[in-house]
């Protein structure tokens, strides 16, 4: 199994980040992606995933932290990319729920990033809340391919999106009780287009909800989609697995053709 989106280098993990990583190949764990949110946590990350053959990085200020870019923070994000295990910026997108940058400032860091994205020919992690509509008028003029990190919105949303070519991000929220609507939606999905993921230290699965989140829970995910597609829990696997390898395409990363 594939967990396409965790941060492992957050605090949380302090005191047993190496014996999870080790744990990684006992668990199930193919590969990982840590996720950068910032300029220093993309650094994390990269320097992560250059420590361990399973975890791959993602570089990129999320739209929280997009208020505090400073300097010449792209042209080192565009550095980053140059290391074969970066495979995604990310996370990156429009947070209208919290606010914690001012939007102008969000879609400004938001569209430079998707820039370069499309001039590396790299993928991107979205990480959008409360603000599905101007994301999709923002990607409309790019050619990214891209996932809905943590998707949780409409039917139209999902529609939209796979139209789009993106793909969708299944984590800890499709199994919360209250989601039904959003299980409802997932099961309609083209199953090609779904990558599972944790947020790890956020967003436990049921039934770990409000413990902190690992890796290994992405097992839970993988049981919910076999349940929502009635299929067996080793095909979820291998066609996820495929899914995200499919997405990152780490043979033919930036890295790789520089
Ligand atoms: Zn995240």
């Amino acid at each position: 199994m594939i967990d396409t989106h965790m941060h492992l280098s957050m605090k949380e993990f302090d005191d047993d980040r190496s014996k999870i990583l080790e744990r990684f190949e006992q668990d199930g764990i193919e590969c990982a992606v840590e996720v950068g949110y910032d300029i220093v946590s993309s650094m994390k990350a990269v320097k992560l995933a250059e420590s361990n053959s399973r975890v791959y990085a993602a570089v990129g200020v999320h739209p929280h932290d997009a208020g505090k870019v400073q300097g010449d923070w792209l042209s080192f994000l565009k550095e980053m990319c140059k290391d074969s295990k970066v495979v995604a910026i990310g996370e990156i997108g429009l947070d209208y729920h919290r606010d914690l940058s001012p939007q102008i400032v969000q879609k400004d860091v938001f569209e430079k990033q998707l820039n370069l994205a499309q001039s590396l020919k790299i993928p991107v992690i979205f990480h959008v809340r409360d603000a599905y509509e101007d994301m999709k008028e923002f990607t409309r003029n790019y050619e990214v391919r891209g996932v809905i990190h943590s998707f949780n919105g409409n039917k139209k949303d999902a529609e939209d999106f796979i139209d789009m070519g993106f793909y969708i991000g299944v984590g800890g929220i499709a199994t919360y009780k209250k989601s039904s609507d959003l299980r409802r939606i997932i099961s309609q999905l083209p199953f090609d287009r779904i990558l599972t993921e944790t947020d790890s230290p956020y967003l436990s699965p049921q039934p770990v909800r409000g413990k902190r989140n690992e890796p290994k829970h992405v097992t839970l995910v993988l049981e919910l989609l076999s349940q929502l597609f009635n299929m067996p829990l080793k095909k979820a696997e291998e066609l996820t697995v495929k899914n995200a390898l499919r997405f990152f395409d780490v043979e033919n990363s930036y890295a790789k053709k520089i």
